[in-house]
């Protein structure tokens, strides 16, 4: 039996290449599937778990299958940078060009005159390498503000989604004038022509609704006994593929001491901000705020939506109690400085939740502490995949291909019949 923690994209994944071909069942702490990858209701409206768009980038093959179950709208990507008041187009160091004369000349100089210098942390490879005026102006401030930790502490070249070292060539052509909008890792994005939740019910359509216990949080995994305990039941297994975030599955396995203390893993949490706007504004799909005044790191238009909906993301600490008045003026604050709204009243609506481990943080342990304890789990059986479970930066194509890797790795021996499924179960959001 193999059981599977988590009906995520991952979780979802894994559970559709085992399905017909091996036993297994997929526990989901929730009342519905999709983990992040699928959206949730507040007030009659539906809103996704902050911008969630697929970028198939090498992945052709991942990008077939899903368009295979449903259709997607592609979007040429219009994300900018907002810094001294201004829209910037990213990345910021290509489109020099946008900012006053004696700030664009002070940043091409230090750029220039740079040799490039690796550096142990993020700190020091972007203050060497970009320079003090650009490392000021916009590194430091937006990535103190989104990572919430001194920059020192994170390794400069995390495993994936890490800054490269800058290319004086562009750089120079950028600051000329020159536009650089389909650089960067995601140029184009894909979004589900109808919605998230469509995608993510109909991509676990070919999976028994049977094999899916929703409701059933893992409070505990034996690793030598093979069990694992939810509050309602326990069960055993031969392999456990887990998508649960790293650090919590350390914090529930049994016996304790094989792995790192759960707070040698490091992540922020996001307080997540949808909001509804009486009318339309829309200038950009997302932009990454740098002022020091604005308590968001980004906000970010939704490219299909019925309504005009936009939202905000701040870095918060976990276990945080929403002050919604407090909220709503730095919603309004916010939204002012980037010229959506001119008065609060333009704020129809906004739903607040906190996503309790949203971003992996690359501190200086990441290296000793993460590889050996997935190369540890796999001895024991279990893999932990995943964004989360592989305590890593990866979206949601990355996820798919690392899990439908992990099952292939099984083999197809021990074939399993099974009946074709029937109807999904009806999913609740
Ligand atoms: C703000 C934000 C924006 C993002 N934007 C993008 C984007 O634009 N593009 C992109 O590709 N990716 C994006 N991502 C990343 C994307 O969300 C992840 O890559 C993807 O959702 C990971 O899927 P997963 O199944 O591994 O994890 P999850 O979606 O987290 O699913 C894990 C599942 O496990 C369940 N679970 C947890 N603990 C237990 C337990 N103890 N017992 C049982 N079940 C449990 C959870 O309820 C959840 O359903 C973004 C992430 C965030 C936070």
């Amino acid at each position: 039996m193999i059981i599977i923690i988590g009906a995520g994209i991952s979780g979802l994944t894994a559970a559709r290449q085992l399905q017909g071909r091996k036993e297994f069942i997929l526990l989901e702490k929730e009342n519905y599937i999709g983990g992040l990858s699928t959206q949730y209701q507040a007030n009659g409206y539906r809103f996704d778990f902050g911008g969630h768009y697929f970028h198939f980038q090498d992945k052709a093959d991942i990008q077939t299958l899903v368009q295979k179950v449903c259709a997607f709208k592609k979007f040429n990507r219009k994300s900018k940078t907002f810094a001294l008041d201004r829209l910037i187009p990213f990345p910021i160091q290509f489109h020099l060009s946008y900012l006053p004369t004696t700030v664009r000349n002070k940043i091409v100089k230090e750029i220039m005159e740079n040799q490039f210098t690796p550096a142990a942390n993020l700190h020091d490879f972007l203050e060497i390498n970009f320079g003090k005026t650009l490392f000021e102006l916009f590194f430091k401030p937006f990535l103190t503000k989104y990572y919430n930790i001194d920059l020192h502490e994170i390794i400069a070249n995390m495993d994936r989604g890490s800054i490269p070292p800058p290319d004086k060539e562009r750089i120079a052509a950028g600051a000329a004038g020159k536009k650089f909008f389909s650089s960067g890792y995601n140029p184009v994005f894909y979004y589900p022509a109808s919605s998230l939740t469509h995608f993510i019910e109909t991509y676990a359509k070919s999976i028994a609704p049977g094999r899916i216990h929703l409701n059933e949080e893992v409070t505990g995994v034996d690793i030598l006994k093979k069990r694992v305990k939810t509050v309602n039941n326990e069960y055993s297994y031969d392999k456990l593929i887990t998508s649960m975030p790293l650090k919590n599955l350390v914090k529930i396995i049994e016996p304790k001491n094989l792995f790192p203390y759960p707070q040698e893993f490091h992540h922020i949490s996001t307080l997540l901000v949808n909001v509804i706007l009486k009318r339309k504004r829309k200038r950009f799909h997302w932009v990454y705020l740098a002022d020091r005044d604005i308590p968001f790191y980004r906000a970010g238009f939704y490219p299909v939506h019925p309504f005009p909906t936009c939202y905000l993301e701040k870095t918060v600490n976990p276990g945080t109690v929403i002050d919604h008045e407090k909220l709503r003026e730095e919603i309004v604050f916010t939204l002012k400085a980037l010229k959506l709204i001119e008065v609060g009243e333009e704020v129809a609506f906004f739903d607040a939740r906190i996503i309790p481990v949203s971003y992996v943080l690359f501190t200086t342990n990441w290296p000793q502490v993460v590889p050996s304890s997935l190369e540890k789990l796999k001895e024991y059986g279990i893999y932990s995949i995943g964004r989360y479970g592989s305590w890593n930066y990866t979206s949601m194509s990355d996820d798919i291909k690392d899990a439908i890797t992990c099952v292939r790795a099984f083999g197809d021996q021990e074939p399993f019949r099974e009946k074709v499924p029937g109807p999904p179960k009806a999913f609740v959001h």
